[in-house]
C-alpha cells in the first residue's frame, strides 16, 4: 500500500473548508509512521481534458495556485490508479476533491475530477476496459456521475441510506453484484462520520469499507483497487478515519 503525496498539498490555495490549514497534517500525522508516501507528478493539460472542457480548464486556469495544485491532486490519482492497475494498492491524500467537478462546470470545493482523469487515462491507453467507482462520502458525486452518464464502460455508486445500519448494508449490497471489473477506485470522503457533517459512521465501519473493498477486488477485480480522498472535515477524527479505511484495504 502506497500512500500518493505532495507537500504543495499543505497550501492552503482558497478559503473553504476542503482547503482549510492542518486538514492535511491531520492526515500525514496518522499515516506517516504506518505507509510508504510517494510524490506524484502533475497531470498534464491532455489528462485532464479526457474529462474536461477546454472552457472549464481555462477558467480553472485563472489562479494559478489552485491551477496547479489541482492538476498535482489529479496526478496523484493518476499515480495511485497506476498502482493498483500494476497490482499495488494505493491511496491518493490529495486536494483539492474531485467528485463535484463535472466536465463544464465545478462546486463544492472541487476543481477537477480527480478520480475519473484517472480512470479515463486508464482506459484510453487501453489497460482496463471497465471499472467500477464507489463513493462513500456523504455527498453524491454529481460531477463523477456527469463524466460518466450513459457510459458502459464505467459505473459509478453512491450508496445510501437513513441510518448506519441501512446505509452500510447498501454499501455492501452495492459491492455484492458480482460483475467483474479491470479495477475498483474509491472515492473516499469521510464526512459521513460520526464526529463529522454526516453523524453516522464510526472509525471502525471505515475498517469494514475497505475490507468489503478489498475483498472485492480480489474476488472481482484481480486485487486492482485504490482510493481517493474527497471530503471530511473534522481534523481531530479524520486521521484516524482515514487510517481504519487504510488499513482495511491494504494486504
Ligand atoms: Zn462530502
Amino acid at each position: 500500500m502506497k500512500v500518493i503525496f505532495h507537500k504543495r498539498f499543505y497550501e492552503v490555495y482558497t478559503h473553504d473548508p476542503a482547503a482549510l490549514p492542518g486538514r492535511m497534517e491531520a492526515i500525514v500525522n496518522a499515516l506517516q509512521r504506518e505507509f510508504e508516501f510517494v510524490e506524484p507528478e502533475p497531470a498534464s493539460d491532455r489528462d485532464i481534458e479526457r474529462v474536461h472542457g477546454r472552457e472549464h480548464l481555462r477558467s480553472v486556469k485563472g489562479d494559478d495556485q489552485v491551477y496547479e495544485i489541482g492538476c498535482l491532486a489529479a496526478g496523484g490519482a493518476i499515480q495511485a490508479a497506476e498502482l493498483a492497475w500494476q497490482g499495488e494498492p494505493a491511496f491518493g491524500l490529495i486536494r483539492p476533491p474531485g467528485h463535484h467537478a463535472s466536465p463544464h462546470s465545478c462546486w463544492g470545493f472541487c476543481y477537477f475530477n480527480n478520480v475519473a482523469v484517472a480512470i479515463k487515462k486508464l482506459l484510453s491507453e487501453g489497460k482496463i476496459k471497465n471499472a467500477l467507482i464507489l463513493d462513500f462520502d456523504l455527498h453524491f458525486g454529481d460531477g463523477t456521475e456527469n463524466t460518466f452518464e450513459g457510459s458502459h464502460e464505467v459505473t459509478y455508486v453512491h450508496p445510501g441510506g437513513s441510518n448506519r445500519e441501512s446505509y452500510l448494508k447498501d454499501l455492501q449490497g452495492s459491492l455484492q453484484r458480482g460483475k467483474p471489473y479491470d479495477i475498483i477506485a474509491v472515492s473516499a470522503g469521510f464526512d459521513r462520520h460520526e464526529d463529522d457533517w454526516g453523524g453516522m459512521l464510526t472509525t471502525e465501519d471505515y475498517l469494514s469499507i475497505g475490507k468489503w473493498v478489498r475483498q472485492f477486488s480480489i474476488d472481482h477485480c484481480q486485487g486492482r483497487r485504490f482510493g481517493v480522498l474527497e471530503g471530511g472535515y473534522n481534523h481531530s477524527v479524520l486521521g484516524r478515519n482515514v487510517k481504519s479505511f487504510l488499513q482495511g484495504l491494504s494486504d
